[in-house]
């Protein structure tokens, strides 16, 4: 169930006690720090994953920290995790953080918010085969993703949903309410989007985590959007399968021959 960032992070510390290192990194100039976890053999293929930019968006965080505590997360990657970057927007249930600013906006030029490069400094000279970013949407009426640098992980992550029967996000008026972006400059289908980072970035006005990661840190980087309307288990199990899915598949993408 929901609960406060305190709570939060007292789940992700005990897991200490079970191979998941996990640190606060210092914001400059703000009152407060962030978790960062990392799991797995560090002499794998990394995936990074993150939640919580959103402080409006709580399932994220959850859905991260049960992942890791039931041991879901396959063993073929290891993770560095960013289980909540805005905890005082987390609290205070505001999309922005405690200085009014959208942290999702600010990764650019080496970050331009207190967790922004908190977070870029963090990652700085890290690869990954793979990014994750964990969103909700008040607007959707199901599950969608956005999704960046080619292939199609995406396409098995909607398909992992679909087989489990939850809803997804046909995309035709969501969008329009969500999207900075128009059919020129994306692909749009069902539970889909793959924008141009390019064309997304100059129209946000600001980078968010994901186009930022993707320009430099990830291979492939992928936003998921749960419908914030759906009951909070619905939402918590939409985030599991659709990372598990992610998972299996980029471990195929990484098998097959160049
Ligand atoms: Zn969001």
């Amino acid at each position: 169930m929901e609960g406060t960032y305190q709570e939060l992070a007292a789940r992700w510390k005990a897991l200490r006690a079970r191979d998941v290192r996990v640190r606060e990194v210092a914001c400059v100039n703000a009152p407060r720090t962030l978790l960062c976890a990392e799991t797995g053999d560090a002499g794998l293929p990394s995936v990074a994953l993150c939640a919580g930019v959103h402080g409006d968006e709580p399932v994220g965080p959850w859905a991260l920290l049960e992942l890791v505590e039931s041991g879901a997360l396959s063993d073929r990657f290891s993770y560095r995790i960013w289980p909540c970057m805005n905890p005082s927007g987390f609290d205070a249930g505001t999309r922005e953080n405690a200085e009014g600013i959208d942290v999702n906006r600010t990764f650019g030029r080496g970050g331009q918010s207190p967790e922004a490069r908190a977070v870029l400094t963090a990652n700085r000279d890290r690869k990954f085969a793979m990014s994750i970013d964990l969103h909700e949407d008040c607007d959707a009426a199901g599950f969608y993703c956005y999704e960046y640098g080619g292939g199609a992980i995406g396409v098995a992550a909607i398909a992992a949903l679909d087989a489990a029967g939850y809803a997804i996000d046909p995309l035709e008026t969501t969008f329009d309410a969500a999207g900075p972006l128009d059919d020129a400059r994306c692909l749009r289908e069902r539970g889909r989007i793959v924008a141009d980072r390019v064309a997304e970035g100059a129209l946000l006005g600001g980078l968010s985590y994901s186009l930022a990661v993707v320009r430099h840190a990830a291979r492939v980087a992928l936003t998921f959007e749960t419908p914030s309307r759906a009951p909070w288990e619905v939402r918590m199990a939409m985030h599991g399968t659709a990372v598990c899915a992610a998972i299996v598949a980029a471990s195929g993408f990484r098998d097959r021959p160049a």
